[in-house]
């Protein structure tokens, strides 16, 4: 159970639209995040799952301010990241060593003209934290042993690493500021399935060593399952679901949810023939015009009017499970 433990970061009625020209002094907005709200635990990992494009890419940074959101709030250990309601936004360097993220693609986000040694010292300069070039050094082979490589790496270039040695450069940059929370967006989809264990292992055991937190996104449930306390569930920039990991797998109540689990594959094939898989009907809407009222109402089995009409809350429904369906309306 995770209840007992503190808030770390609080999401509140979150949005993040991006303008996109439509014509000559036109424009219009995806509606990328909208209206998110959810807390993650100090040391916890919340799992954040839904399809390509949901919008949790986009949630993610937005809560660590990579991308500006455009309303708001986001509290880190109760002081103010983001306020909608200030007209000046907290300074960010100070944020940037407690929250860092390891990115997808490890590939594209590793400056192939830097050494291993700059592309991790660089953060370490950035936030003054060695003395001197000794101890930067020191510093650097520190991080990579950690993240199982050693010195003689340092003064390689990314590409002469296998896909899985670059995220472990990634996450040894991530470290590298000593942070206490990190976004792991979507950190071993781009990987060979043979090493995706081996870095998901290494996560839950640097939590384990040093107590972050993580927020992890994926965009199926099988991979969140084992390592996530909590999972929040996304559909078209909107959080429809959020419970204990269990809880999630054993009783989803949003009928989305129910989808998305369907589609996880069983080791056990009675288990697997008794699940019936859903097949939603229809493509995931733009988020540029997403449906009124509930947004997954266009392709919900169990629609009825007022899902049209009005968009339905996010209430605690059991204890500690959130969802947001007009089914459970009273
Ligand atoms: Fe389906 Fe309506 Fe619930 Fe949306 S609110 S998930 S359309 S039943």
């Amino acid at each position: 159970m995770t209840e007992d433990k503190q808030d770390l970061v609080v999401i509140k009625n979150l949005k993040k639209y991006f303008p996109i020209k439509t014509g000559f002094l036109k424009k219009t907005y995806v509606q990328a995040v909208e209206n998110v709200s959810f807390t993650i635990k100090k040391g916890e990992t919340f799992g954040l799952v839904g399809e390509s494009g949901c919008g949790k890419t986009t949630l993610g940074r937005s809560i660590i301010r990579l991308y500006e959101p455009t309303s708001g709030k986001v509290f880190y250990d109760g002081e103010p990241v983001y306020d909608d309601e200030e007209k000046k936004q907290p300074d960010m360097l100070y944020y940037r060593r407690k929250m860092q993220i390891i990115f997808q693609d490890p590939s594209a986000s590793l400056d192939p003209r830097m050494t291993v040694a700059d592309i991790i010292g660089e953060a370490i300069d950035i936030h003054k934290l060695a003395q001197n070039k000794q101890e930067r050094f020191e510093k650097i082979i520190a991080l990579l042993d950690k993240v199982g490589l050693n010195s003689e790496h340092a003064n390689r270039y990314p590409h002469e690493f296998s896909g899985g040695q670059q995220q472990r450069i990634g996450i040894a940059r991530a470290l590298a500021v000593e942070p206490e929370f990190i976004v792991c967006d979507e950190p071993i989809s781009a990987l060979d399935v043979s090493i995706q264990s081996q870095i998901v292992n290494m996560l839950e055991d640097m939590q384990a060593d040093i107590g972050l937190t993580y927020l992890f996104i994926a965009h199926d449930l099988s991979v969140v399952r084992h390592i996530s306390n909590r999972i929040g569930v996304m559909y078209l920039g909107n959080l429809v679901e959020v419970g204990e990991s269990n809880e999630i797998y054993k009783n989803p109540l949003h009928p989305y949810s129910k989808t998305l689990l369907s589609a996880v594959p069983v080791p056990d094939p009675k288990v697997s023939r008794a699940r019936q898989r859903i097949i939603l009907q229809g493509e995931i809407p733009s988020p540029i015009s997403p449906p009124p009222g509930c947004r997954f109402h266009t392709r919900c089995p169990y629609a009825k009017p007022i899902c049209k009409e009005a968009p339905p809350k996010f209430k605690e429904l059991e204890p500690n499970h959130y969802a947001a369906c007009h089914l459970f309306s009273n």
